[in-house]
């Protein structure tokens, strides 16, 4: 445990807004993973964040557990590492609102999360949404987070973060540290099957855009069967080839193997063998996620227990962040 303190701190989080993806896997999951062993690392589940796409309240609650449960099956050993569920430490919503009082309108409305979740729904641009910057800011400075392992969309976030806490810092002195992104090389940005120059979202409608790390293998083949391509047929990376470029990078993070490697193992070779490829190396990088998945969510009892244990852990570290920041603000101490 003596040893633990004087590692560096990961702190990161994922929405319960629907079973990860496999870009939320690449881009995040796996180096989440890969971390937990040479970092003190913070993960959350960000149910607070969640809400503002106003979801069925029976539908949050089992995702939350699901995604607990993902997390563990992902190899994260909760005991090592803090697994715990945002909404159990309060002082996450409590920081963001000092945080809000710390951020311009003027460049929270320049979020282009903010812009492309407006525009997808807009029938509902809610304030939260509006705010989410300030809590994702909250969720990392609470635990003074030297890293923040996330995908390529959330770099704009990590860069406000970031402003935000040099602010306070510059009015205050030194209150929190200032984090620094870690994204991954490869799988940094996993794109829709069906249209490759959008992002793969968990929260897409169409379901044939997105692999999600539980789907079964015949699901897995069908998807990238109907992956949306060009019509040279042609195995290479290049411009103008988004749909073969994204297939590409997914076998890449699964296999290990460069481009070049790629090239040449389908040259002369149509889309037909690629993607039978690209199937079988995704199924085998998945198989084992999906079969501790099963096994965690029999026992409800455990994973309750483990949220208690990490809510617990997390709040301790949380509070003395808020605590610290609230007297600095001027709040009166009782
Ligand atoms: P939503 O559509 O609800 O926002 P999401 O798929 O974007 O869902 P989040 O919970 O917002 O998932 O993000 C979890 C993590 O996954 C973040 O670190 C994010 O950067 C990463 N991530 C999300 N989408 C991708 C993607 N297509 N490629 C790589 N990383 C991604
Ligand atoms: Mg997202």
């Amino acid at each position: 445990m003596e040893a633990n303190l004087e590692k560096e701190i990961v702190l990161s989080a994922i929405q319960p807004t629907g079973t990860p993806t496999l870009g939320n896997y690449l881009g995040a999951l796996k180096n989440w993973k890969e971390m937990s062993a040479d970092y003190t690392c913070y993960y959350a589940v960000a149910d607070l964040h969640s809400i503002t796409v106003r979801p069925e309240p029976k539908d949050l609650r089992r995702r939350t557990l699901e995604m607990y449960a993902l997390l563990l099956a992902l190899g994260l050993d909760p005991e090592q590492n803090t697994v715990f569920v945002q909404s159990h430490v309060p002082a996450h919503a409590q920081l963001a609102w000092i945080l809000n009082c710390y951020t311009q309108f003027g460049e929270a409305a320049r979020m282009t999360q903010f812009k492309d979740k407006s525009e997808k729904h807009p029938e509902n641009v809610n304030v939260g949404l509006f705010a989410y910057p300030t809590l994702m800011a909250a969720d990392i400075l609470l635990y003074q987070a030297h890293y923040v392992p996330i995908g390529a969309d959330q770099k704009q976030h990590l860069e406000i973060t970031r402003d935000i806490a040099e602010r306070f810092n510059g009015l205050y002195g030194e209150t929190f540290r200032i984090p620094a992104p870690f994204i991954g090389k490869a799988g940094a940005r996993v794109m829709s099957l069906q249209d490759p120059t959008k992002k793969m979202s968990k929260s897409d409608t169409n379901v044939k855009a997105f692999i999600s790390v539980l789907d079964d293998k015949d699901t897995i083949v069908r998807k990238i069967k109907s992956a949306v391509t060009d019509s040279e047929a042609r195995v290479y990376y290049g411009e103008g080839k988004d749909g073969v470029n994204n297939l590409m990078g997914i076998y890449a993070c699964c296999t290990g193997k460069t481009n070049a490697q790629i090239e040449a193992e389908f040259s002369g070779k149509g889309y037909g063998d690629f993607k039978a490829a690209v199937a079988e190396a995704v199924v085998a990088e998945l198989a084992p996620v999906k079969e501790a998945f099963d096994r965690l969510m029999a026992d409800k009892a455990y994973l309750n227990e483990c949220m208690q244990k990490g809510a617990q852990k997390a709040s301790y570290v949380a509070e003395k962040t808020l605590r610290k920041a609230m007297r600095r603000v001027g709040f009166y101490q009782l």
